[in-house]
């Protein structure tokens, strides 16, 4: 089996990845708050993290791995667009979170396991505060309840931050009622207006970071193995987790092995609702298949920095065209499909800290040696055995077998998941080009103008046709057409 290796936030390292118990891996993953579409720069973790989650049920049994990705449907985001917009807030949140599961789903993200929603985990907030509050890492002031950042000896090591700027970045909510600068908020009242819980400290609602320390507990046990999320969540999100379950579990650690996913940019600038610099995923889909927004998000290795264009997605698309091209063609020479085979570059490259473009890489060169393949089907033929190494492959076994290992790739990373046929026939939403149907119609029209030796007026159908972006390709087996 390979082994997998992951970058580890808290250690700065690249680490061999060792289960704490392999028939049940367990990873955590901060999900979305529910209050607006989701831009591709919040797609980029749910895509590498599904990247991941497919890897591990690969190397421990589908049934082995258990993903936990939260919805944050309480927060003072969502309380004010309810406000603004006079939608209530169960309305917003549902509306919302169904339309990030359309979403992610256009982009190929598997489920995951178990998807918690922070307001039903409100008692379990309550009780770790409680909890908390009882061995003094806490204290309630003014309706509020506060960690106490100084009663956790080494708090910070996740971000190793100085402590200046740790104050800097709790100073956002600077309070009176703060013992230290540092302190940050585990409950907050709420106004008769606002949405609200009884608790032991008044009527409030809980503060982001407690959401996710219940939620990964109740799922996933005080210690589990992965934690992740997108890179500006290590402070103060991410940090104040770790300060939050370890004082509440008598320090056992949060997870073992912390994922981080660099920023999607748009000309170096974070994508981001605040600049204004987005493109949301419903927006990208009129434009593109999700596939090729997959695509265009697995392009980079997920630590780095990644810039988005729509060039850079009209290259995904255009890699996949080629794709599922040979494909194509492939099925036309063989229907058979090997079982997904076990071993092979791909998942080499994954288990080498997800390194996607490696992968990527690979099915380029796959589907290179497929279209090769074509060429030299008779052994016989001269070209075979002069163009050939000797372990070329000549005949419907083998293409079968490059197929295998195609879509067996495509799988590790979400892709080719479309049968080739409908993804050439994919167009924009509210194009205005002609119907599936109105394409067969009018090759119907050019057959038989063809038998009717009227050649003008069948070029004039091929050539109207390719004005409007299908492209027919004659072949033995008839005329087939594609989008382009
Ligand atoms: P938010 O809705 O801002 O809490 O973000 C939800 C998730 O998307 C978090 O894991 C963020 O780290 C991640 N995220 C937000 N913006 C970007 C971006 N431009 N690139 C990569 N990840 C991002
Ligand atoms: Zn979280």
């Amino acid at each position: 089996m390979s082994e997998l290796y992951l970058h580890n936030t808290l250690t700065r390292q690249k680490e061999k990845f060792e289960p704490i118990d392999r028939s049940n891996v367990r990873m955590y993953v901060c999900g979305p708050t529910v209050y607006d579409f989701a831009h591709l720069g919040n797609a980029r973790p749910v895509v590498v993290f599904d990247v991941l989650f497919r890897l591990l049920q690969r190397l421990y049994g589908q049934d082995h791995v258990t993903y936990v990705r939260n919805i944050t449907d309480i927060d003072d985001k969502i309380i004010a667009r309810s406000k603004e917009s006079g939608e209530s807030i169960a309305d917003l949140t549902k509306r919302t979170a169904q339309a990030f599961h359309e979403d992610m789903g256009a982009l190929n993200a598997l489920p995951p396991t178990i998807e918690p929603r922070a307001t039903e985990y409100i008692d379990a907030m309550i009780a770790m505060i409680a909890t908390l509050v009882e061995k003094g890492h806490a204290y309630a002031a003014d309706g509020h309840v506060l960690f106490n950042v100084p009663s956790m000896k080494d708090y910070g090591q996740l971000s190793r931050l100085p402590h200046k700027e740790l104050v800097a970045g709790a100073r956002v909510d600077i309070a009176p009622y703060k013992k230290d600068a540092a302190d940050f908020v585990l409950w907050k009242p709420s106004t008769p207006d606002q949405p609200g819980w009884d608790s032991p400290w008044g009527r409030g609602r809980p503060g982001w970071h407690i959401e996710c320390s219940a939620m990964g507990e109740k799922n996933l046990g005080e210690t589990f193995d992965i934690h992740g999320g997108g890179l500006d969540l290590i402070f103060p999100h991410h940090e104040n987790e770790i300060a939050q379950s370890r004082c509440a579990h008598g320090g056992a650690p949060l997870a073992r092995y912390w994922v981080h996913n660099g920023f999607l940019t748009v000309n170096a600038d974070k994508m981001s609702k605040s600049l204004g610099n987005f493109f949301t995923v419903r927006d990208l889909l009129v434009h593109a298949p999700g596939e090729a927004l997959r695509l265009a998000l697995l392009m980079g290795h997920y630590r780095q920095p990644l810039d988005f264009s729509l060039e850079s997605l009209q290259n995904a698309k255009a890699k996949l065209d080629r794709w599922y091209n040979a494909l194509y063609e492939a099925d036309k020479i063989t229907s058979e499909t090997k079982t997904v085979l076990s071993n092979d570059e791909c998942k080499r490259a994954l288990c080498d800290d997800l390194n996607t473009p490696s992968a990527i890489a690979y099915i380029d060169q796959l589907v290179n040696q497929l279209n090769a393949a074509f060429l030299f089907e008779e052994p016989e033929n001269p070209a075979f055995k002069i163009g050939c190494p000797n372990n070329y492959p000549a005949n419907p076994a083998n293409i079968a077998t490059f197929k295998a290992k195609i879509l067996s790739a495509g799988m590790a990373l979400g892709l080719l998941q479309h049968p080739p046929e409908a993804w050439r026939k994919w167009q924009p939403a509210g194009q205005s080009g002609p119907t599936d149907a109105e394409i067969e119609q009018q090759i119907e029209a050019r057959l038989a103008a063809r038998k009717a030796k009227d050649y003008a007026e069948s070029d004039r159908i091929r050539d109207a046709l390719a004005a409007q972006g299908v492209i027919l390709e004659d072949g033995p087996g008839g005329t087939t057409w594609r989008r382009s």
